[in-house]
């Protein structure tokens, strides 16, 4: 059994123990600050050092019997070496303001409605995760926010542990039920009068001032499975510093518009609306361009059918040009890429039999409708002269025998 320091002063970052187990790039020790992973918060990193020697703690995790395990970067001390244990405190800081944020968030939305019940957490990344019951809307979301945010820039809430026995929790406004038997420490986030704002059983590790955790934003919210909320959250100093570079991206973004900030929003609507706009003007060009194309160029009898023949600098006028077949007349269309088609307005030449004709001599695939018919050619420079053969030598359902 290791002895939680981490438990028992979580202000403490550097300490002194003994090895009592040592494993493959691991070792035990009769105590540690390190705090192992679990109930959704890192392990700690940081370093050992002994008498001659020192190594990188990678991470820190739990083992069987209460023994915690230092992961190493390299080999460590022996059985019975003295050590000085160092947490990194960043790491630590970081996983303290997480984890408090998540109690004091969990509060805030117990507050708004005690049918927010979190089903589960997740402080492993920047990103934090609280999972909740009942279904929030986006309204009671920013109800939360603001009541947290506004609790924690006007009372200073401090932090305190009680080691409780479970007989005794009932003098404690527990936020959720504890889920374990004999002595439960509690996480208790108390004003200056005493009276506390959260009460959560919990063995994480915890900012000694609420106001550490600050500020507290929640970035999303999301359906998942089993009816939760995912709420996706920011806290403390890793907060502070997104959204700080939000606002700077934001800033130069409202600079190149030569607006401020504020009118952000307005301009992306003004855009999308003038993008909206601009969308239909260049479907209404492209229409006539497509017709312009098609009537600039003779049509020629070829077995008896007047046949069109169009080179394109733009795929997308493909459909269009293919689309916009004078009467009784045939359209063959060739567009970079080796993207081709034919167009029909006569019934007695179904478009996508010529085109699969065609490309039985240029090579390729492609098919359609009587109408409409496209496809790709592996011969480009083959297509147009295929089409004209395939109308030469195919009899058609209006051609004389
Ligand atoms: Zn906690």
């Amino acid at each position: 059994m290791t002895r939680p320091l981490f438990r028992e002063d979580p202000a403490l970052l550097t300490f002194g123990a003994t090895v009592t187990e040592v494993r493959e790039r691991a070792v035990a020790l009769d105590a540690t600050a390190f705090y192992p992973e679990g109930g959704g918060q890192n392990g700690d990193a940081g370093r050992l050092r002994w008498d001659g020697g020192e190594v990188r703690v990678r991470d820190t995790r739990k083992g069987e019997g209460g023994v915690v395990w230092h992961e190493l970067e390299d080999a460590g001390p022996e059985v019975g070496t003295p050590v000085t244990g160092e947490v990194n405190a960043a790491r630590r800081w970081r996983n303290s303001g997480r984890h408090s944020g998540e109690h004091l968030l969990a509060q805030a939305f117990h507050r708004i409605s005690p049918a927010f019940g979190v089903a589960a957490v997740s402080m492993r990344n920047p990103e934090s995760t609280l999972d909740l019951h009942g279904d929030p809307s986006e309204a009671d979301v920013r109800a939360a926010e603001t009541l947290l945010r506004e609790t924690l820039a006007r009372t200073p809430l401090t932090l305190d542990t009680p080691t409780v026995p479970s007989a005794e929790l009932h003098r404690y406004p527990l936020r959720r039920e504890a889920k374990v038997e004999g002595d439960v420490r509690l996480v208790i986030f108390r004003d200056p009068e005493g009276v506390p704002f959260d009460v959560s059983a919990c063995g994480g590790t915890h900012v000694p001032h609420a106001a550490m955790a600050a500020p507290v934003v929640v970035l999303r919210t999301e359906r998942i499975r089993g009816g939760l909320t995912r709420v996706s959250f920011m806290a403390g100093e890793e907060a502070a510093q997104y959204l700080g570079g939000v606002y700077a991206e934001s800033r130069a973004l409202a600079q190149d518009f030569s607006i401020p900030v504020e009118r952000l929003p307005e301009r992306v609507a003004a855009l999308t609306e003038e993008r909206a706009t601009l969308k239909g003007e260049t479907a209404t060009l492209r229409q006539r361009l497509a017709h312009t194309l098609v009537r600039q160029v003779p049509a020629r009898e070829v077995g008896g059918v007047p046949l069109r023949e169009v080179t394109l600098d733009d795929v997308a006028l493909l459909p269009l040009v293919l689309t916009d077949v004078p009467r009784d007349e045939v359209v063959a269309a060739l567009a970079p890429g080796g993207r081709c088609g034919v167009g029909s307005a006569r019934e007695d030449v179904p478009a996508g039999t010529l085109l699969g004709r065609a490309l039985e001599a240029a090579g390729g695939k492609g098919g359609g409708r009587p109408a409409l018919a496209q496809g790709t050619t592996l011969e480009p420079e083959a297509f147009l002269e295929a089409v004209r053969g395939a109308l030469l030598a195919s009899r058609w359902a209006g051609q004389e025998a």
